[in-house]
């Protein structure tokens, strides 16, 4: 039998998605594979199709026993002999298990970590007996501290390839950050990986961020017309799970909480009320959902803004994995962002709350995003994508936008004059001409220096934060975040590159500010003057040729 056919006679599914039939050769050639998929993209058959094929057995790693539970059921029902070992078995339930694996009748057993290599372990050496043809670690991405979802017990495997050196390891993750991909191959130790990338992209999921006002009013208005649908609403903490649940039930809707504090036996009902559509809304930490294969969930909810990019990205790709039209709708608040600032500095050490923070700025930006939002979180993992999707809320709003060069040559320039070495919110204090003394008498000497003073800060925040999105700025910086000059900047600061912002209200009314130009002869000796003065005092970069329209500006 040949993948294909397993595939249609196993599994029922005509087609293979995404890589994975590249993927499942590779294994069944005996070699290492870290597959990256998103949620829902169907990591699960990468190593359950080798496994029927492959006369031996699959060791399944698994970070809960609730996943093992339902993966091992619905491939049991679908004539796949599995299994998985846990503490609440019995010792009779044990022996028997123990017999089939020993007379080859079981293709996977699913295992959680801390099992297989436990204290006082004698299952290693006992596998080691046995015929074990592959070793699949499902959400791989548990073995990074850099990963949004670390688990001590998976950094045991660590110890895999010793023990089995000659059996071909497959890591499954949907989590494609570079930093946790790199972390996860180091860690598993694996030999010549191969590493396949699907595409990240969820198209039939809507992207939106709205404002977060009154939080339970606008969750209600949302709920209200999607009434016969299935969703997920995550909150930060466990008690705001519980009580918006209450909230929701009292407003006539079935919902439930769950939370890793709840008890094990509530957990389990209020699951399974949800993937049996008898509970439509379920209310949830992130503790909720790895794993969770409900195809027909219509909306996840972010009611509390996520800690960063990866775990909200895996959340929402718990929407829609049937393929139909789905939702992502998250309330942002700066006070939210404040106060996982505020946790982050707390919790980690130094580098690994450096980490954090970095994370959740990216988080943030992505709230706050004027262009396509689809684009940032496929460029956020690596993946190119044109700058419009078509299908998240910033595309679908139609935007005013205005010819802002001449904003962006300047906010450019003065990051250039001082030399790529401060901060935002110093570059706009410099383009503002701040009075403080410390900036004033370093710096008043250059051309640059209050350039910008027509343009209020909360504007110049927006432009700055626009130009990083755009990517004519970049954030850089070991100690503190500093803004730099990109590969595209030049090209801005030349005029050979064209800026648009997008209008809001506060800039169209400082637009009505500027002052009229002076007259043309007056103009050009101005500009004459100003070039001699940059070429003269300042310490001028090759690359920045300043464009007549920002010495213009300069002049008057
Ligand atoms: P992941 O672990 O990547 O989040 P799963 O392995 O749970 O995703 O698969 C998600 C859904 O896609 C499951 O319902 C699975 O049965 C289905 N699926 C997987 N591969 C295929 C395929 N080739 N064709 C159709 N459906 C598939
Ligand atoms: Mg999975
Ligand atoms: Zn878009």
């Amino acid at each position: 039998m040949n993948s294909l056919q397993a595939l249609q006679k196993y599994f029922g599914y005509s087609a293979f998605r995404h890589q994975q039939e590249a993927i499942i050769q590779h294994i069944l050639n005996g070699q290492d594979v870290m597959a990256l998929m998103p949620t829902g993209g169907g990591k699960s058959l990468c190593y359950q199709l080798p496994a029927v094929l492959l006369n031996g057995l699959t060791i399944v790693i698994s970070p809960l026993i609730a996943l093992m539970k339902d993966q091992v059921d619905s491939l049991n029902v679908s004539g796949i002999p599995a299994a998985f070992l846990n503490s609440a078995q019995n010792p009779d339930e044990q022996r028997q298990l123990v017999e089939k694996l020993r007379n080859n009748q079981i293709r996977l057993l699913y295992l959680a970590p801390e099992r297989l290599f436990g204290a006082e372990n004698k299952l290693v050496p006992f596998l080691k007996t046995l015929n074990v043809v592959q070793i699949a670690i499902d959400e791989a991405h548990c073995i990074s501290s850099w990963g949004h979802d670390f688990r001590p017990e998976y950094l045991m495997l660590a110890q895999l390839k010793t023990e089995f050196p000659n059996v071909p390891v497959i890591a499954l993750t949907a989590t494609a950050d570079k930093l946790t991909q790199k972390d996860i191959l180091e860690k598993l130790n694996l030999n010549k990986p191969k590493v396949f990338v699907s595409s990240f992209n969820r198209a039939n999921i809507t992207y939106r961020v709205i404002p977060k006002r009154n939080s339970f009013q606008q969750l209600v208005n949302f709920l209200n017309e999607r009434k016969d649908e299935s969703g997920i609403i995550y909150c930060l903490s466990r008690k705001s799970t519980e009580d918006l649940a209450d909230d929701l039930k009292a407003a006539g809707f079935a919902a439930e909480a769950y939370n890793a504090g709840l008890s094990s036996e509530i957990k389990v009902r209020n699951q399974e009320a949800f993937l049996r559509d008898e509970v439509k809304i379920i209310v949830a930490t992130i503790a909720f959902g790895m794993g969770i294969n409900k195809s027909n969930v219509r909306y996840v909810v972010h009611i509390d803004l996520p800690k960063n990019i990866e775990g909200y990205y895996q959340e929402t790709g718990r929407a829609g994995r049937d393929g139909l039209a789905s939702e992502a709708l998250l309330l942002y608040s700066p006070g939210d962002a404040g106060k996982l600032q505020h946790f982050a500095r707390i919790e980690g050490n130094e580098a690994q709350s450096r980490i954090m923070l970095n994370k959740l700025n990216d988080m943030v930006r992505y709230c706050q995003l004027q262009s396509c939002r689809r684009q940032y979180l496929m460029n956020y993992f690596d993946e190119a994508f044109p700058p419009n999707c078509g299908s998240c809320d910033v595309c679908l709003t139609e935007f005013k936008r205005f010819d802002g060069t001449l904003i962006a040559q300047k906010a450019l320039s003065a990051v250039a004059r001082l030399n790529e070495r401060f901060g935002i919110n110093y570059v706009i204090d410099f383009l503002r001409g701040s009075k403080s003394e410390k900036i004033r008498d370093e710096h008043k000497q250059l051309k640059t220096y209050g350039i910008g003073a027509d343009i209020s800060k909360p504007d110049w925040q927006r432009y700055i934060r626009e130009l990083l999105t755009m990517g004519y700025l970049q954030m850089g910086g070991d100690e503190y975040p500093i803004v730099k000059l990109t590969d595209q900047s030049a090209a801005v600061l030349k005029g050979l590159q064209k800026v648009e912002f997008i209008e809001s209200e506060t800039v169209e009314e400082t637009h009505t500010h500027v002052q009229a130009p002076p007259h043309e002869a007056e103009l050009l000796s101005r500009i004459k003057r100003v070039r001699n003065d940059i070429a003269q005092h300042e310490n001028v970069p090759a690359y920045i040729i300043v464009s007549d329209a920002t010495l213009v500006e300069m002049a008057t």
